[in-house]
């Protein structure tokens, strides 16, 4: 299976991962076939990029009646093997990377903390009660989600800028 960075950084989708089929005469293949089936040898962590993970997983160790990679090689669904070794090539290859998905998290629960603290005042509580949940003053409380503070909640990152 393929992976892909899916948070809307155009970048990253240069990116897509996968684990390469190495086969008897060291050729790659991202595909297993009958015919590859019986050739395969073992894999390693790959992208379109051209970048090859250093890590090989010998069939020997790795059972796959297919030749395709074992889920315990593959590594999507627990975040290890061949998938985390192609995220920390992500990390060195786009190291703002990181930092975009966390701006568009935060303008996430920045968005959402903003329809709370709404639907918090709707129901009827203070400014003074507000302030004091969210860990802060009713003063502060007031300018970042009064009517009119709304500038200061954060922007979610754009992809290109200015899109
Ligand atoms: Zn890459």
């Amino acid at each position: 299976m393929a992976w892909v960075h899916d948070t809307g950084y155009a970048p990253a989708y240069d990116h897509t991962g996968y684990p390469v089929s190495v086969l008897l005469d060291g050729t790659e293949t991202a595909s297993s076939s009958a015919r590859t089936a019986s050739e395969v040898i073992g894999w390693r962590s790959a992208c379109e990029c051209g970048w090859r993970g250093m890590q090989f997983y010998p069939r020997s160790e790795w059972l796959s009646r297919t030749g395709s990679a074992p889920d315990g090689v593959d590594g999507w669904e627990t975040g290890t093997a061949a998938f985390a070794e192609w995220e920390r090539h992500l990390d060195r290859v786009l190291p703002e990377l990181a930092v975009y998905d966390l701006a568009k998290q935060l303008a996430d629960v920045e968005e959402r903390l903003h329809a709370a603290v709404q639907a918090a005042r709707f129901a009827g509580l203070s400014w003074l009660r507000l302030g004091a949940v969210a860990g802060t003053t009713q003063n502060l409380a007031v300018r970042r989600w009064g009517p009119t503070g709304q500038h200061l909640r954060a922007a979610a990152p754009e992809w290109p800028p200015g899109s």
